[in-house]
């Protein structure tokens, strides 16, 4: 079966041929971990995971890098902010190493919580200081560098493809855009290496060939990419914003450096937006994360349910409608399952054996660029057709859990969401009773109360809703 994937370098899906047969090596631009991940950066490593696992249905062997930017991501995309990390150090009087760690130990529990598999490998950008000068020197020797007052920058109309994925040109990105030129030479140059302020002392900073400093952001992707899949590579994966900047720059000091293509499919996901249009960022303020839903008595799978039914290259409109939604869908896939009285397969039967089966139709839907709702879709329709065999339906719903790792074979929640207690749905009266008359700390207590129980309340406009936590 092949491999259909939507590559941004050629804005087509084209038919997936890896480097090395039967191998195939990912790169997933990971968190910068000044910070908790929202449910937007979460969403844009939810269909590489899902690329992984159909990869792997398909018979390939994959090996899957995602980074951890701890250092020199700046709040501008034009090398003039400051540093995300030391930003946040200053604000919370911590030590950057401490919040990496915190963020980076957070952004893996979320991961897990989603069924998003770890990566192979997740190197982290201040363990790699040593590869991204080696690449600067490189880059430095083949002439597409130049040192100004504050740091090494790349001179981007040396490089003569330079923003052909973003459909760009060298010197002119986006006619009319305001760009902070800082000290460089022309509007698409990047930073390097970036020396230390002369006034402040930074936390984190290194001797190098030019000066004490730290790397740019977008080095360590091309040096740690490279060291751990090779110079030339299968797929590289992130979200949209970064086809402008962010890949742009990877793929120029990538190529400029080998003189060899860098990645042969870049695949982007779309945002997740709240509610109008409304982009979700971390400078927006308007942050939604994975506790939040779980605070509101929500699975986490029932996000990964509401992501998968959305197509990855489309935005996601996020709401708590949909997400409750997304909810009853996969409850109502796990009560079909558990109707069949049959348990879980121990393992999912092997693609092969799935020719002529809607078990091969499914797989053909996620080979055909991971198209996850349509793959909805069938599950749900097998799962609903009276003249199917029960066996045969625990048979492709194993096979499609393999990809979409929703749990299909849990019914821990089945019975216990059904039924709340009447002395519980009693407190929860009261804490709306209480909330109408405005006495905020008791409708609090109630609420403490009902959550020591095990038990959720959600409002709504008009009403509330109790569900088990
Ligand atoms: P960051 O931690 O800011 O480096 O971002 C991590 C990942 O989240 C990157 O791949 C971004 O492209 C992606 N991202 C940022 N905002 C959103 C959003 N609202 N929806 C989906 N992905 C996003
Ligand atoms: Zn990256």
């Amino acid at each position: 079966m092949d491999l259909q994937l939507f590559n941004t370098l050629s804005r087509r899906k084209e038919r997936f041929v890896p480097l090395r047969p039967g191998h195939v090596g990912i790169y997933t631009c990971g968190p910068t971990v000044y910070g908790p991940a929202h449910i937007g950066n979460l969403r844009s490593y939810i269909f590489p995971d899902i690329l992984k696992k159909t990869l792997r249905r398909l018979g390939y062997q994959v090996r899957h890098v995602i980074n951890i930017t701890d250092v020199g991501h700046l709040t501008s995309n034009e090398d003039t902010g400051e540093d995300k990390m030391e930003r946040a150090a200053r604000q919370s009087a911590r030590s950057a190493w401490d919040i990496a760690a915190e963020f980076t130990r957070r952004y893996l529990a979320d991961l897990a919580r989603l069924n998003v598999e770890p990566p192979d490998v997740m190197p982290r950008a201040t363990d790699h200081i040593a590869e991204q000068i080696a690449h600067i020197r490189t880059l430095e020797a083949k002439g597409f560098t130049y040192r100004t007052e504050d740091g090494i920058y790349f001179d981007t109309t040396h490089f003569e493809r330079y923003g052909r994925m973003a459909r760009l040109h060298a010197g002119g990105l986006q006619e009319g855009s305001r760009v902070e030129m800082g000290t460089k030479r022309h509007k698409t140059d990047f930073a390097l290496w970036k020396f230390s302020p002369p006034d402040v002392k930074r936390q984190m900073e290194w001797d190098s060939p030019w000066g004490r400093g730290f790397p740019g952001w977008h080095i360590e992707c091309s040096a740690m990419s490279m060291k751990y899949l090779g110079d030339e590579f299968d797929i590289h994966t992130g979200g949209s914003d970064h086809i402008p900047v962010h890949h742009t720059n990877e793929i120029a000091q990538s190529e400029a450096a080998t003189g060899r293509p860098f990645v042969h499919y870049w695949l982007h996901g779309e945002h997740l937006v709240l509610g109008e249009d409304e982009r979700m960022g971390k400078s927006e303020g308007n942050l939604v994360l994975l506790d939040d839903l779980v605070a509101q008595g929500y699975e986490p799978l029932s996000f990964r349910y509401l992501a998968l039914n959305n197509h990855y290259r489309k935005y996601l409109q996020f709401s708590w409608q949909a997400l409750k939604a997304a909810d009853t869908a996969l409850m109502g896939l796990r009560r079909l399952l558990a109707e069949t009285g049959l348990p879980a397969p121990e393992s999912p039967p092997p693609a092969e054996r799935e020719a002529s089966a809607p078990g091969w139709r499914l797989l053909a839907e996620l080979a055909d660029d991971l198209n996850t709702p349509k793959a909805l879709a069938t599950l749900w329709t097998v799962l609903r057709d009276g003249a199917m065999p029960a066996a045969d339906k625990v048979a492709l719903a194993a096979a499609a859990d393999a990809v979409l790792s929703l749990n299909l074979f849990d019914a821990s929640r089945l019975d216990a969401a059904r039924e709340v207690p009447p002395e519980i749905q009693a407190l929860a009266q009261a804490r709306w009773n209480a909330r109408g008359a405005r006495d905020f700390a008791e409708a609090d207590r109630l609420r403490d109360e009902i959550r020591k129980a095990g038990y959720v309340v959600r409002d709504g406009k008009d009403g509330f809703e109790v569900v088990k936590a």
